[in-house]
């Protein structure tokens, strides 16, 4: 038997044991399921050694225990990377769910519970897909295989971050595999290939040493908030182009075989982004709103805290303001470099009178994969012969910490090959997953490890 076959005649099992993943309320940002958050890596650790996967261990962290696993004995061939996580968002609000969070329901062709989509399903895929594997080929799979499963993504992931960073020789890999993402249409399987990355900064603005009364210093004094107000104004124009000098000199081009491919999908994906604002799309002249989205880099203040704000009134020229203010940036830019023009832009248009600060909270680099090496080839071509339909090469407006982590310390490319669907809810009520997705997916693994056997290729 194949393990494609394998795998076929295990649907009913491979789907009862999803459920009892779900079941299990592996929510990380709510310290009242600390426990489960073990019992749900414990779940792992048991899977991975039951499938035959060797070194299982559960690696603890400060934060929730990361799971690991390889097999390392197909000598001359590459090392694939897993990647998943087992942590799930809150349910909140309840009452929206139509059948309990944690209690999976099948229904029109899905799986309904929280973490179906996001990851927990997706990541179970991985698992399913090796366990085929090992057991078709008496316990051996066709190329070296490490797993890394954390338990944080959704509180910020920063302890596998840490992790990554010092043991990048442990994880020593070719190429990492992510399934997180979603594709842009239920016939159209996606690789998303490009990321952008942010630079998050706080800018806080200092005048008088106390707040003071309007009445006594209005008109003698600089007014913290009013200076916030004016240098924000400064960094983007009416149209939408940012003005820090140098902001766009580095930017690298799209390849062409990239933009033929977004035309198939543009009109999806614009429609998508159109629908769910409720507004008309603006911005950057001579750029389509999906360049726009993907492949140009932006600038928006997300609050601005100073003075007073409650009810009624307060005539404060108030000691200092803060705004919190991010930057996404696109491949060929720099977090530190972006970081360094604003902070210069922004001291240069200091006013006498005022101190400024610019704190980094966060940054994270963007990401950009070759199309055209040998694992995106591969992934593309197991996809198409799963799916029966031609892939989409989709970047990504927002960041993947893990994949920018996994290309900065591992020097490895990642496939980030999603089975999640635009209607999947992740994070929201009655999220869900499409079961046929969830076999399909499982298949398209088993391929993409099976072609990359070396002697599949000789
Ligand atoms: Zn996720």
């Amino acid at each position: 038997m194949s393990a494609i076959d394998y795998a076929r005649s295990q649907h009913v099992r491979f789907l009862l044991e999803l459920k009892d993943f779900l079941r299990i309320p592996s929510i990380s940002a709510l310290p009242e399921h600390k426990s489960d958050m073990v019992t749900a890596a414990e779940f792992l650790r048991a899977e991975l050694l039951r499938i035959g996967m060797e070194n299982v261990q559960l690696i603890e962290t400060e934060g929730e225990p990361l799971v690991y696993a390889d097999w390392l004995h197909a000598a001359g061939s590459p090392t694939c990377l897993f990647y998943g996580h087992y942590d799930v968002q809150p349910t909140d609000p309840i009452e929206e769910w139509e059948s309990p969070p944690f209690e999976p329901a099948e229904q029109h062709g899905n799986l309904y519970a929280r973490g179906a989509s996001d990851d927990k399903g997706q990541l179970y895929i991985h698992i399913k897909a090796l366990e085929s594997l090992l057991h078709e080929n008496s316990g051996k799979l066709p190329i070296n295989v490490r797993l890394l499963m954390e338990g944080e993504e959704e509180v910020g992931g920063k302890h596998v971050s840490q992790f990554v960073r010092e043991h990048s020789e442990r994880l020593r890999s070719d190429f990492a595999v992510v399934s997180d993402t979603k594709m842009v249409r239920a016939d159209i399987p996606s690789l998303y290939v490009g990321l952008r990355g942010i630079v998050y900064v706080e800018i806080e603005v200092n005048g008088p040493s106390v707040d003071l009364h309007s009445g006594i210093y209005g008109g003698n004094v600089r007014n913290p908030l009013m200076v916030l107000a004016q240098i924000i104004s400064q960094l983007k124009d009416e149209k939408e182009r940012v003005l820090i000098p140098g902001f766009y000199d580095s930017i690298s081009d799209v390849s062409v075989g990239e933009k033929l491919s977004w035309q198939n999908i543009a009109d999806e994906v614009v429609k998508a982004l159109e629908d769910q604002s409720g507004v008309g799309l603006f911005g950057e002249e001579d750029f389509t709103p999906l360049e726009r989205a993907w492949s140009r880099p932006t600038l928006d203040v997300h609050g601005i805290v100073g003075g007073f704000s409650g009810t009624g009134t307060k005539t404060v020229i108030p000691a200092k303001a803060v705004a919190k203010i991010s930057m996404r940036i696109v491949p060929g830019m720099q977090p530190q470099e972006v970081l360094k023009q604003l902070t210069d832009f922004i001291h240069s248009r200091r006013p006498i009178g005022t101190s400024i600060e610019i704190r980094e909270v966060y940054s994270s680099l963007p990401v950009l994969i070759d199309v055209q090496n040998v694992f995106t080839r591969s992934a593309a071509d197991a996809l198409e012969r799963v799916f029966g339909n031609q892939v989409a090469f989709v970047r990504s407006g927002g960041s993947i910490p893990i994949v920018a982590d996994f290309q900065d310390c591992l020097e490895i490319p990642t496939l980030m090959i999603g089975f999640g669907l635009p209607d999947d809810r992740t994070h929201a009520p009655n999220e869900k997953l499409s079961i046929d997705n969830f076999f399909k997916g499982i298949e398209a693994i088993i391929l993409l490890l099976e072609d990359l056997r070396p002697s599949a290729n000789a």
